[in-house]
């Protein structure tokens, strides 16, 4: 086991680090030396230190760079979603609110019969939210928000996204409550045996769904998000441990009506009659929230062009110049901005929400 004094067996307080006087915890770190360590790698284990100024241990073994990357880049402080920011959904954020975000809350109350599932898997099109309600529960559950690509653990990290996955949830374990986001969670979860499953890509596999398993039913007060446009290449073994699924459509007419009104509101441009947004909503069927942002932003820069056309030059124009955004600006830009998502492809989402989905 591990001895629990530093080298020096002195007591070091776990902030102050202008002396540099931090060995008893940076030591026995995978058999570095505190030498070894820049002031930035040192700031970032510093702050995961206990009162006793020791590393937790289970982070003592793990590589202090793959540490820093999780507290720098993967680790958000400040999220900065709040529900009110999300168009629809209304079924998906009740269902969060009761399945997770109390549960993060009053961890006293949901013990025993209530004690809440520690998976939950956010499926359907790319552009409908599921990033914006990970950030979002996070904010709510006043937890620490953690995002990763799996599909980066494959790619940027090859050979080490094990060590990298053992981090996570170390730095994770230790800023509780915390919410882990995985983006594209089918390229690490997959049930597809193809050729190019490597030795690699299944230890990695492994390594997650240890992890995962490590935390449920136990003490801690870590959420599992996952996120993919391709449920259907689950396994049973993903199936299991995200218990909870929830299908986050397209947004409605209302919702897109709502993303339109939201966005020109805020830069003060908007001015569509009711009959004018209607159109505009006739005309997005199919279009996703993110293709909504992208045709709001190409439909605002009409007034901007048309004010320029006119001969007032870009270093002297002028707010006022600008007229507010017109339903013509929205005919121009539907010409630019297509839907990303086929209709098709709802069809294989609907099926699977039937089949292995949480409510209907
Ligand atoms: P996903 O994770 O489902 O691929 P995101 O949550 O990353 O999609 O959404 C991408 C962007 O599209 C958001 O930053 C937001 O601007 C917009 N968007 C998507 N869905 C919604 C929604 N329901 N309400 C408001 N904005 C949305």
């Amino acid at each position: 086991g591990f001895s629990r004094r530093g080298i020096r067996g002195n007591f070091v307080p776990p902030i102050r680090s202008n002396g540099g006087n931090t060995g008893n915890m940076t030591s026995r770190i995978a058999g570095k030396g505190e030498e070894a360590l820049d002031d930035s790698t040192r700031r970032c284990l510093e702050i995961l230190c206990g009162p006793d100024g020791e590393l937790p241990e289970r982070l003592r073994n793990l590589e202090p760079r793959l540490i820093e990357h999780v507290s720098n880049e993967i680790m958000d402080r400040d999220p900065n979603v709040r529900w009110e920011d999300i168009a629809g959904l209304e079924h998906a954020k009740n269902c969060v609110t009761e399945m997770v975000i109390w549960p993060l809350l009053r961890p006293d109350i949901f013990k025993g019969c209530r004690s809440p599932g520690r998976g939950l898997l956010l499926f359907g099109p790319p552009g409908t939210g599921k990033t914006m309600i990970g950030k979002a529960i996070a904010g709510e559950a006043k937890a620490t928000f953690f995002y990763i690509s799996a599909s980066s653990l494959t790619s940027k990290w090859i050979g080490e996204g094990e060590k990298l996955v053992r981090a996570l949830f170390g730095v994770a374990s230790c800023r509780q409550p915390a919410v882990i986001f995985v983006d594209e969670i089918d390229s690490l979860l997959s049930q597809r045996k193809s050729e190019g499953e490597h030795e690699s890509s299944r230890r990695l596999k492994t390594q997650f769904l240890i992890e995962m398993e490590g935390f449920d039913g136990g003490t801690e007060q870590i959420l599992l998000i996952g996120a993919t446009n391709r449920p259907q290449e689950l396994d049973e073994a993903a199936r299991r441990r995200l218990t909870k699924r929830l299908y986050i459509p397209l947004p409605s007419s209302e919702a897109r009506s709502w993303i339109i009104h939201n966005l020109l509101k805020k830069d003060g441009l908007f001015k569509l009659s009711e009959e004018d947004t209607d159109t505009i909503c006739k005309l997005t069927k199919g279009y996703s929230g993110s293709d909504m942002k992208n045709l709001v932003k190409d439909a605002s820069m009409g007034p901007l062009r048309e004010a320029l056309r006119q001969g007032i030059e870009i270093s002297k124009l002028k707010k006022e110049d600008m007229r507010p955004v017109t339903l013509q600006d929205f005919e121009n830009a539907l010409q630019e901005v297509r839907p990303s998502v086929s209709l098709n492809e709802l069809g294989t989402y609907e099926e699977w929400n039937k089949q292995f989905g949480s409510l209907s």
